[in-house]
């Protein structure tokens, strides 16, 4: 029996901006960011650390040592769906650990850097994943921010397109969906600045600070970028996820362009050592600069308290996060720290289930 054959993909437009209109210092987020095959960040004067940086640091000792032998308790809620659908279903977005988040908005309901398991099979869990994909709701769309290991999950995109069938949409930046599993059939690339409509609502790629590596040979061969979708209607709600990003001139960009994001859901883990971190993770300081800059109505923490990446302990983002509220003068409320499983509304003053 022949394979049932997918709905064709939605077709990626661009963004009907005139680049002479933007402000001098926005331009460059706008600018030509790929060179024979291989992309890049067109504002980024300082090098990214590399593979001598990266035994360095492997080689030197941890700061944070004696406060990591204390392994934190993971929140896990067990009743994760039970708390979602307790909100309302014009806008609801559930934190499923590290980066992997379920959006709903409308008639649409996406799944972005979706990860169920360990990564790549072998880094394990601090935190269960708070759902299985058996326990989903039904997904129209799973977005990729880009192809790192900890984002694009091979074996639970897999299992997706198992449970969701042929007409599930994979969408990623451009040059990363050859590292989609082949039963992934539906498939759509971006480039940074273009969107594609599902249901009514329509899904953004744009920039980020970051860089793609999945093999040896294939150093910056496919782009990176943050996923913002907005619903349908007069006032249509929005969220934003940055995917991985250091903290760049970009989130102005991106608030130029889309000036009413209700929730960002931004990264408070994976920052330590900053000399080594800072150009591709930020820290709970610069997320709280970023919330800022993005004008966004609240904040939801993720890349946390999942996997242990980095030198920092893995409770130490929240902690992080409270004291950048506090020197910048923003109040807690605005920022959403959540135990896995844990859902928000949009719009929503307070979290239906935080810690
Ligand atoms: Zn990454
Ligand atoms: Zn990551």
């Amino acid at each position: 029996m022949r394979a049932p054959t997918p709905t064709a993909s939605p077709e990626p437009r661009d963004l009907p901006l005139d680049p002479a209109t933007l402000p001098d210092e926005l331009r460059i987020y706008f600018a030509d960011h790929c060179s024979g095959g291989v992309f890049f960040n067109p504002w980024q004067t300082t090098a990214k650390p590399g593979a001598a940086d990266l035994l360095r640091w492997r080689a030197s000792s941890n700061p944070w040592a004696a406060a990591k032998r204390h392994k934190p308790e993971a929140e896990v809620l067990g009743d994760a769906m039970q708390a979602r659908d307790a909100l309302p279903t014009s806008g609801r977005v559930t934190w499923l650990g590290h980066a992997s988040t379920l959006v709903q908005i409308d008639d649409l309901t996406i799944l972005i850097d979706p990860i169920f398991g360990k990564i790549g099979g072998l880094l394990p869990r601090a935190a269960a994943a708070p759902m299985s994909v058996a326990e989903l709701p039904h997904v129209d769309a799973v977005l990729i921010s880009h192809g790192h290991y900890d984002h694009l999950d091979a074996s639970s995109l897999r299992a997706l397109s198992k449970r969701f069938g042929p007409d599930l949409l994979f969408a990623t930046p451009l040059g990363l969906s050859r590292s989609l599993p082949s039963r992934c059939k539906r498939r759509v690339e971006l480039d940074w600045w273009q969107s594609i409509e599902l249901n009514g609502a329509s899904i953004h790629l744009v920039p980020a600070q970051h860089w793609h590596k999945r093999t040896f040979l294939d150093t910056n061969r496919a782009l990176w970028g943050g996923w913002l979708v907005r619903g349908s209607g007069n006032a249509p709600r929005s969220v934003y996820h940055s995917g991985d990003t250091g903290y760049f001139g970009g989130f102005a960009a991106i608030r130029h362009v889309f000036a009413d994001i209700d929730l960002a859901v931004l990264p408070i883990g994976a920052w330590e050592p900053r000399w080594f971190m800072k150009t591709q993770h930020m820290n709970p300081d610069d997320t709280v600069r970023a919330l800022q800059d993005l004008g966004a109505g609240s904040l939801l923490a993720m890349h946390w308290g999942t996997f242990d990446l980095t030198d920092e302990p893995l409770d130490e983002g929240p902690r992080a996060l409270q004291q950048a509220l506090a020197q910048h003068g923003v109040t807690a409320e605005r920022a959403h720290v959540l135990a896995h499983g844990g859902s928000v509304a949009l719009r929503a003053t307070t979290a239906s289930t935080g810690l």
